[in-house]
Parts: C-alpha cells; structure tokens; sequence
C-alpha cells in the first residue's frame, strides 16, 4: 500500500503484529513456535478418534512446522498413547508433576531450545501465565461461594 512508510510508530508496530500472526509459518520458527505447534497438533492427536478434514489440513500444517527429528520423539510417545507435550506450570510438569530445578526454569523462558522433561521424557511448554488467578500451590482460601439453586418453577 502508498503511503504504508507514513503511518506512525504505534499504527505501524500494531500492523507488523496482526501481520505476524498470519505468516508465522513463513518465517523461521522458532523452538516455542515449534513447540505450541505440537502442542495444538496433540490437542487434535488426542481427542476422540473422529477428527473433521478441517482439523486433517490443520494438523498437517502444524505438522509441518514441527522438525523430523522433534515430531519423531513426538510420536513414539502419542503412538504409546501418551501425550508428547507437556505444560510447565509454576515450575511443574504438567504430566508427570515433577517440579523441574528453577534453572531450568529459567533457561526455558528465554533460550530458544528443546527442553524435555528429565522425568517422563514429554516436551515441555511454558503454560500461559495467568497472574489473576491464583495458583494451586499452597493453601488457597476460596472465596467462591456455591449458592443453592432456587429452583424456580414458571
Ligand atoms: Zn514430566
């Protein structure tokens, strides 16, 4: 488009992230796209036996953002019906519930590689960070009140 080099910072910087989104397969990818890709991929793998041609062509073009030598790791885990990928959450896997060493951690949020968990073998992801909710370790008091239904009959 003319005129694209005009637009200010903040409108230019809003435009290359939507832009982002859309071509993230075309750029190279990076380990924590890889690794989301599989994650979606095993979220197709392992739901019920059907899955639509829609969700045939998704998973394929997750498939293939995934390197041959990580999605083959991938699958002798999916292919023994377990899962391939697993959520860290607050230091745990998600899997197995082994608390990985902060270290480890730490290097996972910001190096660009693959990290396994050291107890079940799974890849790990980072889980989306959730800071409004709270966290189910240690002793959370719950404010939720579950109130009787009123049955109201019309
Ligand atoms: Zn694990």
């Amino acid at each position: 488009m003319p005129g694209d080099a005009r637009l200010s910072p903040p409108i230019r910087r809003s435009l290359d992230a939507g832009l982002l989104l859309h071509t993230e397969c075309v750029k190279v990818n990076s380990m924590k796209t890889i690794m989301e890709a599989l994650l979606a991929a095993q979220q197709i793998e392992l739901q019920s036996t059907k899955t639509t041609p829609a969700q045939q062509s998704e998973l394929a073009r997750l498939r293939g953002l995934v390197p041959a030598p990580i999605l083959g790791h991938y699958d002798r885990l999916i292919v023994r019906g377990k899962k391939g990928v697993a959520l860290l959450r607050n230091g745990v896997c998600c899997e197995c519930h082994m608390r990985l060493p902060i270290g480890e951690v730490a290097s996972l949020t910001i190096a660009n590689e693959v990290h396994l968990c050291s107890s079940c073998g799974r890849y790990l992801v980072l889980a989306p960070q959730e800071p409004a909710t709270p966290v189910e370790t240690g002793p959370v008091k719950r404010t939720r009140i579950v109130r009787p239904r009123k049955k109201s009959v019309a």
